[in-house]
């Protein structure tokens, strides 16, 4: 059976008719980086840079990030880099004490960008390395819990700025670097139109988007049932954002969980989507999911599954799309 999976290492990513998906990979080690080339992604979609922040007490400085990243980028020959700035906040374990401490509600707290912005000196440094690293491969820059246009313009302002900086003490960059939007707060994936103009690309973080759709705690065990991307209104901000996406050509991918899901290939695909960004453990499987599927029937019952009103149905859809185990 692994055998079976690992032959997929050099295939494409193809469905049964034909069209090319592309597979990313998330990657929170330097690992991660190592096996998403191994196993062919695309690129890397997400790099969480947290990783480089916890277990430490001490900050890591610009050389330290920009090792980090410019060694990713090295490691993918290539293939783009797509560098998540720090989504840090109260509701990860912290020993920076960058985060606040007992915040009433950490997941509604100040985390991610916000928490970017309240220390724009950080964030410089961040993006500093960045730009250096894309002096070595493609490198797009992705902005956590974006709520709306005017987050996004203060990071493309700093970034505009260091990119100025860096050049004029002769360092080398990427002319631009591509900037996207993490659409994971509701707020955003609803006023998207507003500011998509502003966005070269966008990540849906389905983690975090169903636990504030349907206000169910991610990390809760107790309602470990109710958390759930098949909602109809999950599936219905999925459609909406994918929509918004291709009609402003705008790439959109899915980085959360769900994408590492074989069972929920299909439906992702029927929502329109055709870039998956996943951790390497299940890349194969997914990729072999992929190409079980035949897109043109896909989305002609896609008018099926957004019809569903209820999960059952949705999880009935599902169960009539599964594809074979590998
Ligand atoms: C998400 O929220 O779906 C996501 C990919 O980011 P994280 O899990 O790091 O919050
Ligand atoms: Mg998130």
């Amino acid at each position: 059976e692994r055998r079976q999976l690992n032959r997929l290492r050099r295939e494409p990513t193809r469905t049964l008719d034909g069209i090319d998906i592309k597979l990313w990979a998330n990657a929170e080690s330097r690992e991660d980086v190592t096996e998403a080339h191994a196993l062919g992604a695309a690129g890397v979609g997400l790099y969480r840079t947290e990783f480089l922040f916890l277990g430490s007490s001490v900050l890591p400085d610009e050389e330290a990030q920009f090792r980090a990243y410019r060694d990713a980028v090295l490691a993918m020959t290539g293939r783009t880099v797509t560098i998540r700035t720090l989504d840090l906040g109260a509701d990860k374990a912290d020993k920076t004490g960058l985060a606040l401490r007992d915040e009433p509600n950490p997941a509604l707290g100040l985390r991610g960008v916000r928490l970017s912005l309240a220390r724009q000196e950080l964030l410089r440094t961040q993006l500093r390395a960045i730009a250096r690293a894309s002096g070595y491969g493609p490198v797009r820059v992705l902005v956590p819990m974006v709520s709306g246009g005017e987050e996004l313009r203060a990071v493309r302002r700093l970034l505009d700025e260091v990119l100025r900086e860096l050049r004029a003490q002769g360092l080398e960059t990427a002319p631009q670097l591509p900037l996207g939007a993490m659409i994971e707060v509701p707020a955003a994936a609803l006023a998207l139109g507003a500011f998509v103009g502003q966005c070269d690309f966008l990540s849906i973080g389905t983690n975090d988007l169903v636990q504030y759709l349907l206000a169910v705690d991610r990390t809760h065990e107790a309602l470990g049932e109710l958390y759930t991307p098949l909602h109809p209104a999950v599936l219905r901000v999925l459609r909406d954002v994918v929509r918004i996406g291709q009609r402003r050509g705008r790439p959109v991918t899915v980085c959360g969980e769900m994408a590492a899901d074989p069972r929920l290939v299909p439906l992702l695909l029927a929502l329109g989507l055709t870039e998956l960004s996943l951790h390497p453990a299940t890349l194969l499987e997914v990729r072999q999911a992929i190409r079980q599927c035949d897109l043109g029937r896909l989305r002609a019952a896609a008018p099926a599954l957004l019809r569903a009103r209820q999960r059952a149905a949705i999880e009935d859809w599902v169960a009539a799309w599964l594809p074979e185990a590998p």
